[in-house]
């Protein structure tokens, strides 16, 4: 429902008014309005999307050679099967969304360049009022909604994080993010350094490194990976079996899964072997005279940082060809030249690549206030790791580190979707999760453990981020093995779900 609508400034802002609002139309969000539509069918949504076009990170990340690090049998949905090899480039996920987007006609619900400002709760009205731009023409509008699905993901895609490190301006080569990467930007013949040692480092390097006349990879410490073949031996038999391919997807999503509980339970409990077997991984591409320990044998345990796969070992055949090399230094500055590093080397080069991560975004950049008051995320508890004490009708999906995000967005997608239905059933139009009294005084915890799970961007901005609880339902564990269990049967009429 369009209406027009008096402005403050008294010009007219137009106004739309929906049941359920989605923000953002990446891989969370398109997933979230499949299950809108598949189980609320009686529930209007729209989708805001801040970028011309769908696919979030998928469309924002366009540096060579840009890929998934986990596989896309659980990277993708449930319920469409990806029928290719399982590490997949950004063009065949977003072909991959495209589709979904194409095969259930979501396409009238989502719009384009629109970006949300401001969300306001009011309690009278009992609904969310979403102030937004249009980035193509700069209209104001306006968007009423009864719930606010939060699919913005985690970090801002206007800008990636880059150190300010002495002597940038006055390096004479370029300096670029992976992910603004220029589309004229040529490496041909370059000398190239990609500072960093995570996902996007080691993708980049191999990706560039036949064009470039050396890239070094420079990184302060290393990083776990995992090679292996792009291919998954059961998906190929089963293939060769003319087997359906919903049943294809759906056993090869269980064997991944139970691998991969199998892994994580062995970084725990035997962290030592588990490092062993992924550093002789590295050293059968690079050889016994290498120096592994140096440059791919981390400081910290297995699992504590997502470990990204290295599709047939393409970063250390890279290095082992003397296309690519590896340096483990740290900068002291950067010269006219390139970079000193501590020490005393310098690298020389054309391009420097500040491979350094991201800048976590909490909620969008969006200003939320509810009841005019301004809603501090950091001050609320997680319900779930998806709701939030005393903010009404929305939910944020945040996916896994050590599974693929995609499996927590269909799960929380089952869960709105069932509470929306039951909220309907119980003729209530507002839920909030509220501590029970007993909780007041419960030990609040940081949203992600850091002795758990310990990255960067997180670790630089866990402060900004939601609180959890010592017990459930307040715990975020990021554990998918324990939550696939859990969230089918949360109780809604938990005293922790105020109802109006
Ligand atoms: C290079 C890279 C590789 C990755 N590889 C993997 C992988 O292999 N496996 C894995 O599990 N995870 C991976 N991740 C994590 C990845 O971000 C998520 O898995 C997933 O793509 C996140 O999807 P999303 O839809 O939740 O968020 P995003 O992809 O971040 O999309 C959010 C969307 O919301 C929009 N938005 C944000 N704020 C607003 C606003 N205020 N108004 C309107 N729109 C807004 C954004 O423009 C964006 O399009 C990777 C991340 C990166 C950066």
């Amino acid at each position: 429902m369009t209406t027009i609508e008096a402005g403050t400034d008294a010009a007219t802002i137009r106004t739309e008014t929906t049941d359920v609002l989605v923000v953002g139309a990446g891989i969370s969000g398109i997933g979230a309005a499949y299950h809108l539509q598949q189980q609320c069918p009686d529930k209007r949504f729209i989708v805001l999307e801040t970028q011309p076009g769908f696919g979030g990170t998928w469309r924002t990340h366009t540096y060579p050679g840009i890929r998934s690090d986990s596989d896309l049998y659980t990277f993708g949905y449930r319920f469409k099967p990806w029928t290719s090899a399982p590490i997949a480039s950004a063009a065949e996920i977003l072909r991959y969304l495209g589709e979904v987007i194409d095969e259930h006609d979501l396409a009238t619900h989502i719009r384009y360049q629109h970006r949300i400002e401001a969300a306001s709760w009011s309690s009278e009205d009992k609904r969310w009022t979403l102030d937004v731009v249009r980035t193509d023409t700069g209209e104001r509008l306006r968007f009423h909604t009864a719930f606010l699905w939060m699919c913005q993901g985690y970090y801002r895609h206007s800008q990636g994080y880059t150190p300010d490190w002495p002597g940038m301006d006055r390096f004479g080569g370029t300096i670029v993010h992976p992910q603004t990467w220029p589309d004229d930007l040529d490496v041909t013949g370059k000398r190239v350094v990609v500072i960093g040692s995570g996902a996007t480092a080691a993708t980049l390097v191999p990706a560039i490194a036949e064009r470039c006349s050396h890239v070094t990879m420079l990184q302060r410490s290393p990083t776990f990976f995992i090679t292996g073949r792009n291919a998954i031996d059961l998906a190929d038999q089963l293939r060769e079996l003319d087997i359906d391919e919903e049943w294809i997807h759906e056993i090869v999503r269980r064997r991944i899964l139970k691998d991969q509980a199998e892994f994580t339970r062995r970084s725990f409990e035997e962290p030592e072997q588990v490092r062993q077997e992924l550093l002789g991984g590295v050293r059968h591409f690079l050889g016994d005279d290498f120096d592994v320990d140096m440059h791919f044998n981390p400081r910290y345990r297995p699992w504590r940082q997502r470990i990204a796969f290295i599709p047939d070992g393409d970063l250390f055949q890279g290095i082992a060809d003397g296309k690519a090399s590896v340096v483990t230094d740290e900068i002291d500055t950067f010269t006219e030249a390139g970079i000193l590093l501590r020490s005393g080397t310098e690298l020389e080069a054309d391009v420097i690549v500040t491979a350094t991560g991201f800048d976590l975004s909490v909620m969008g950049d969006i200003r939320f206030t509810v009841d005019g008051e301004p809603l501090d995320f950091a001050a609320t508890v997680g319900y779930h790791g998806t709701m939030f004490t005393g903010v009404p009708n929305l939910a944020w999906v945040f996916g896994y580190f050590r599974a693929s995000w995609t499996l927590r967005a269909d799960m929380i997608g089952d869960f709105v979707c069932r509470l929306l239905n039951h909220m309907d059933e119980r003729g209530a139009t507002v839920v909030t999760p509220q501590l029970r009294p007993h909780e007041r005084d419960m030990a609040l915890l940081p949203w992600v453990d850091p002795e758990n799970f310990n990255p960067g961007y997180l670790m630089r901005s866990l402060h900004l981020l939601p609180k959890q609880g010592d017990h459930a339902p307040w715990q975020h564990t990021q554990d998918y093995w324990s939550e696939r269990k859990v969230f089918p049967l949360i109780d809604l009429d938990d005293s922790a779900l105020h109802y109006d």
